[in-house]
């Protein structure tokens, strides 16, 4: 096979494995097999970069961040829904339907779910993807295509020319949530509440390289193009190229029929992998709903039937607190357990302090609580028709609730928090997070268990875990805890010893402000947990400050962590307990080739990919930063170059090359 030959069938077969495993959720082959794959075509790529193209798999992410919003009109507006929670809505609506068309027509109806995600326009050109636009106020959005090329799922080429407007919805699985939520904590911001809220934030990112860490799917309900007769036509052409649509659409001949499908799906809805918040009817033919057309805020040919968040209402029988890693402090109620879409409920989230106050809840109190997308239910009103005479209301703590250290509170609407590094709540917490899958991976050390080994004092701090193998006697004596499960337990810290990667251990260790994808940028910085204790504060603050991806904040965070002599400590425990964490090199870089040494910035429109040359650069040993500062050596210019970057050059002494210099520099 030639080079050619064989890029194109890489890039066939991973298009083909993105498409089993981000919309058809049935993956094909293994994770390593498809890294493999991947791999290959980067290496013949940097082999023969004539062959990049905007659309291979290696072109998704772009790595140059948008310097803001950038507003974009939508050819025809993203109108919302008329919506309605009860069916005679829906036999007025069908009436209405009826009344507007000629009374004899027939009129079919597609019935299908509304997913509760955040909305999306996609527009395909002579067979590219290129525009991804948010809804916005429905007439204007937001330039997002650089995103939208980083999520998998979407094809970014497809076996039709003429252009294609698709409107869909962006979700997150709710299974993915939790991790993303374990990612947000580590960067220090507060996880999401609900699915939706976490797809719609992710996909305005302006660094589609972040946006792409996030596990978005896309799944197209429009087409906005009449290129078929009847939308479920549409929507099966759609998914016949290859573009994911929810596949889950019934096409009923009346209104008996639009009823039994909701009832079906009712039914379906809770083993769906997203959330969904009702169900939308819509009028097949589509020249009847080119006849219908449509009021100034919604189309005449559709309407959305919710389903009401089950609500049940109980009595609160205490308000406890958790206290999170960082010291934040959460009041939870304690509830009459009462059953809730399918569950039996005993604690609802309160929140915040200022909720608490703002909603007066009390102990004794019966509450109105809800599960709408949320994983923990919430309380979201008070009944206080029920109130008893003698309730109190109720005060915020003044002291941390675990361990008793005054907590404060950063400013109005902030958390409350204990600040004591040493609270038994915060160190249970941490090390909870430090054995969840995206760090050590520990997962047979849950939070009952964590909570013992802490109570006991056979645990303080993360390299305790690792000393638990001389102490199998005592853990023998805990509850519950048969031969057996001591030997799993300990059998997976053995293997979390040995297998996990410093990455891996740098995010369990929950540095302020550094994520999975800081940790891994700086885990291959340093290889092995010696070095980053070997080096210098200072110097680890320098060395991080140059690596694209990592901000000074960042930078400074991980300097004042490894200053602090607890920290070191810990690590020092970590390596006597033969934790290993070293990170897999991933490209060597070449020592001695033509640009070792020398650092440049890329900017402007150029023959080929920015990410190709890039990696061409790098390939020859050079380093690339992405904005030009003291120390870059070469500033490559492409056309349309602003003139701030040369002013920054020649105030850096940096010299200016063009592509021509550049490719010369590359052949020695
Ligand atoms: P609303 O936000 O209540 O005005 O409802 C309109 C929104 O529902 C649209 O902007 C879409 O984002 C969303 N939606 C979700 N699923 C569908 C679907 N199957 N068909 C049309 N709209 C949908
Ligand atoms: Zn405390």
């Amino acid at each position: 096979m030639s080079p050619a030959e064989r890029h194109t069938h890489l890039c066939a077969q991973i298009a083909k494995h993105d498409y089993s495993y981000y919309v058809l959720d049935a993956p094909t082959i293994s994770d390593r097999a498809y890294d493999a794959l991947f791999h290959e075509l980067k290496a013949l790529e940097a082999a023969h970069p004539e062959l990049v193209t905007p659309f291979s798999p290696t072109q998704r992410v772009s790595d140059q961040p948008r310097e803001g919003a950038v507003k974009v009109p939508h050819d025809q507006p993203m109108y919302s829904l008329d919506n309605t929670y009860d069916e005679s809505a829906l036999r007025e609506f069908d009436r209405r339907v009826r009344d507007g068309l000629k009374r004899d027509t027939t009129v079919r109806y597609v019935v299908e779910p509304k997913l509760d995600g955040a909305s999306l326009e996609v527009i395909f050109e002579g067979g590219s993807l290129t525009h991804g636009i948010t809804r916005g106020d429905g007439r204007v959005g937001e330039d997002v295509t650089d995103n939208v090329r980083a999520i998998r799922g979407i094809p970014l080429r497809v076996d039709e020319l003429r252009r294609m407007t698709l409107r869909g919805e962006v979700v997150i699985y709710r299974r993915d949530l939790e991790e993303v939520n374990e990612a947000r904590l580590a960067e220090g911001a507060e996880p999401f509440a609900n699915p939706r809220n976490a797809a719609a934030g992710s996909l305005r990112l302006l660094d589609a390289r972040l946006s792409a860490q996030r596990p978005l799917r896309v799944f197209f309900y429009e087409l906005v193009e009449h290129l078929f007769p009847t939308h479920n036509a549409a929507l099966n052409a759609l998914r016949g190229l290859g573009l994911p649509t929810h596949g889950l659409q019934d096409v009923c001949g009346d209104l008996d029929g639009v009823f039994a499908s909701i009832k079906r799906f009712n039914r379906l809805r809770e083993t769906l992998p997203y959330e969904t918040d009702g169900m939308v009817v819509k009028v097949d033919e589509l020249a009847q709903r080119e006849l219908l057309g449509s009021t100034a805020r919604f189309p005449r040919w559709a309407i959305a039937y919710k389903f009401a968040a089950e609500q049940a209402s109980t009595r609160v029988k205490s308000i406890t607190y958790d206290v999170g890693r960082t010291g934040a402090i959460t009041p939870v109620a304690n509830l009459e357990p009462v059953s809730l879409s399918g569950t039996t409920v005993a604690r609802a989230s309160l929140h915040n302090i200022d909720y608490v106050a703002d909603k007066d809840v009390r102990i004794g109190d019966t509450v109105i609580i809800e599960k709408a997308g949320e994983i923990i239910p919430q309380v979201v009103n008070v009944d206080s028709s029920q109130r008893p005479p003698s309730t109190t209301p109720w005060k915020p703590p003044k002291a941390c609730p675990v361990c008793g250290q005054p907590a404060t509170r950063a400013a109005e609407a902030a958390a409350l928090r204990c600040t004591n590094s040493t609270c038994p709540g915060r160190v249970k917490a941490g090390l909870y997070y430090f054995t969840r899958r995206s760090a050590m991976n520990i997962d047979r050390l849950g939070k009952a268990l964590i909570e013992q080994l802490v109570d006991r004092g056979l645990v303080q701090d993360p390299g305790d875990i690792f000393g638990l193998a001389d102490k199998r006697e005592q853990l023998l004596a805990f509850e519950r805890l048969a031969n057996k499960s001591v030997d799993n337990v300990l059998n997976a810290i053995d293997e979390a010893r040995e297998h996990r990667t410093l990455s891996q251990l740098l995010t369990g260790l929950g540095i302020p402000l550094v994520g999975a994808v800081a940790a891994r940028l700086i885990a291959e910085t340093f290889q092995n947990l010696e070095n980053l204790l070997a080096t210098d504060p200072e110097e680890i603050q320098t060395r991080l400050d140059d690596l694209h991806g990592i901000g000074p904040k960042i930078a400074e965070s991980v300097a004042r962590f490894f200053e602090d002599p607890l920290h070191r400590n810990v690590c020092k425990k970590l390596l006597a307990h033969g934790v290993t964490a070293r990170q897999p090199v991933r490209e060597p870089p070449a020592k001695g080739g033509p640009l070792s040494g020398q650092s440049l910035c890329v900017t402007g429109v150029l023959s080929q990919p920015r990410n190709s040359i890039h990696e061409r650069i790098r390939a020859a040993g050079g380093q690339v930063h992405d904005r030009v500062r003291k120390g870059t050596t070469y500033l490559v210019v492409g056309d349309k170059v602003g003139k701030a970057k040369l002013a920054t050059a020649a105030k850096h002494g940096t010299e200016v090359i063009d592509e021509a210099r550049l490719e010369q520099l590359l052949d020695g």
